[in-house]
């Protein structure tokens, strides 16, 4: 059995970054960048009032500070004002192109206006102020994002505030949810004795959600050979990213990992020393991608966070992948077995990180609650309140 680290260096080795695709801007978002983006032009190309005020010569003031109003300009007026008299004030709003032989706006606040002179009251006022000056932002030129940065609304914003309406970014695969167990009802249904509601699907849709990522197709399968084998040969005709859940033990109706087998797939490693999800497997087929997750709810999402989310973070060639890791005191004593490592479900409170009841795996009220995952080392067995742990921030 292999350890967590060499678990995801596996899937680091094997997991090939998507194809690139031009979008319109407006649908990029969660997309990570497929090159290094430069500005083409600067920002601000004009030097702009960033208030609604007067625009003056400083050098011009008298001691008085009073000036005559007789002309404005207004954000878009794209025409010069020039020929500014001595002692001349032109009335300016905020986003406008200060006029050329001025150099100084004061806001409307800090004047007295009376009739069509003004005096302004704020002595404190220097050369230059309320200008926002030319590339102040970014220089024509400037590396604005890096390569494999996810488009979020403020990157969505700096594209568009330099002119760009399309921009390059590495496609997202194609998910498909395959649930094996004949145990399994659809929620909504009515319940016999000795089945249970199928809920991975819907811990993982809400999952890839996150991820802005849509599943093409649920499908469900009966713990049969035969099945599961024609199960598999179809959804890979279908998907880049088939995720499986349930059947990946060694009991007897457990058909995963021969089914797999017979259609091709490579396994590249199956069970890791982890507690919850030790039975995970991982293979590829081509460019392919096949997560068998094992079937108890927390150990599938435990698994699609651990491991999962880092292999499409990679396929989607973000920059940053798998999840944040932080450090923060641990609000009770805990202690397990040497031998594999725990993922044990957390929630942040203000002083430390607390590790919630209700572990065990095939429960999932801890994880209703969660926002992260504390790890605790195979060799650890004993960690005092108050020590520092590694945790996994559950946002991606
Ligand atoms: P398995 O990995 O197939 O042995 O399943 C382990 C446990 O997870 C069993 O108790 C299953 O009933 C349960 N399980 C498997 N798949 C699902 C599912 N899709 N939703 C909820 N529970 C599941
Ligand atoms: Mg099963």
């Amino acid at each position: 059995m292999i350890s967590v680290d060499e678990a995801k260096q596996y899937i680091h080795q094997h997991t090939q970054t998507d194809q690139t695709v031009v979008l319109d801007l407006y649908d990029a978002c969660g997309y990570a960048v497929a090159n290094d983006v430069f500005s083409p032009v600067d920002f601000p190309s004009f030097r702009q009032s960033a208030m609604d005020g007067y625009a003056f010569r400083f050098d011009d003031s008298d001691e008085d500070f009073v000036f005559f109003v007789e002309r404005e300009i207004q954000a878009g007026d794209i025409t010069d004002l020039s020929s500014i008299d001595k002692g001349e004030a032109i009335r300016i709003f905020t986003g406008a192109k200060v006029p050329d032989e001025t150099d100084t706006v004061v806001m409307q606040e800090d004047v007295l206006v009376n009739g069509k002179e003004i005096r302004i009251t704020n002595i404190d006022l220097k050369k230059g102020s309320n200008i926002r000056p030319v590339a102040s932002q970014t220089r024509k030129g400037d590396c604005i994002l890096k390569k494999g940065t996810v488009i979020t609304a403020g990157a969505a914003g700096l594209l568009a505030g330099v002119g760009l309406s399309t921009i390059e970014v590495y496609t997202r695969p194609r998910c498909l949810i395959l649930n094996t167990g004949r145990e399994l009802v659809k929620p909504g249904h009515e319940l016999q004795k000795g089945q249970i509601y199928e809920s991975n699907s819907y811990a993982l849709v809400a999952a890839l959600k996150q991820l802005h990522l849509d599943v093409c197709e649920i499908v469900w399968v009966d713990d049969d050979e035969q099945l599961t084998i024609s199960a598999i040969q179809t959804a890979l005709e279908k998907t880049d990213m088939l995720l499986i859940t349930g059947g990946v033990s060694v009991g007897d109706y457990d058909f995963v990992d021969s089914a797999l087998e017979k259609n091709g797939v490579t396994k590249i490693f199956h069970k890791v020393k982890q507690k919850p999800g030790k039975p995970l497997y991982f293979g590829t087929k081509g460019n392919k991608i096949i997560f068998g997750l094992p079937g108890n709810p927390g150990s599938v999402l435990t698994c699609f966070y651990e491991y999962v989310v880092h292999c499409l973070h990679l396929k989607m060639g973000f920059a940053d992948n798998g999840l944040l890791t932080i450090r923060l005191p641990l609000l009770h004593d805990i202690s397990k077995k040497a031998g594999l490592t725990h993922f044990l479900k957390g929630k942040i409170k203000s002083t430390g990180v607390e590790v919630l009841d209700h572990q065990e795996s095939y429960k999932m009220n801890a994880f209703a609650e969660a926002d992260c995952l504390i790890v605790v080392d195979e060799a650890t067995t004993d960690i005092q309140k108050g020590e520092l742990v590694n945790l996994h921030i559950l946002k991606f």
